[in-house]
């Protein structure tokens, strides 16, 4: 889990308020998908939950399992609306494994062929 406190000024969180504007693919009471504003592949969505959590390991240890299963149900959903046949997911833990927004959240990529995991 995360040594600091989350920071409910971080971009997702404005987000989630409303503050800044994002491109929105899926919204529920629970979850969040948007457009990433820098996209590493031609579709490249996040998904994240609404509540407060820094990242995947945070979520996992903290939510209770019904929620942690429905907000991947839920990403498998927001694949399906997107009608992707092949994706890759990303969940940056820490900055050291590339994390930059810390409000949990899950990369969806697709779109081209998407090569070996790591460049
Ligand atoms: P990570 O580096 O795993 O924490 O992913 C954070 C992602 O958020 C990056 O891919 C950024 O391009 C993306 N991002 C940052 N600011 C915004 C924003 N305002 N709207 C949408 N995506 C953003």
């Amino acid at each position: 889990m995360s040594s600091v406190a989350y920071d409910p000024n971080n971009v997702f969180a404005k987000i989630l308020r409303g503050e800044i504007p994002s491109k929105k693919i899926y919204e529920d009471a629970h979850v969040l998908a948007i457009e990433d504003i820098n996209p590493a592949a031609p579709v490249h969505v996040l998904v994240m939950p609404k509540a407060a959590y820094q990242s995947f390991d945070d979520f996992v240890a903290q939510a209770a399992p019904a929620d942690v299963g429905a907000f991947f149900a839920s990403v498998q959903k927001v694949a399906e609306k997107l009608g992707l046949k092949h994706y890759r997911l990303i969940s940056n833990h820490g900055s050291e494994a590339g994390q930059t927004v810390f409000h949990f959240h899950v990369h969806i990529l697709a779109g081209k062929p998407l090569g070996r995991l790591l460049p």
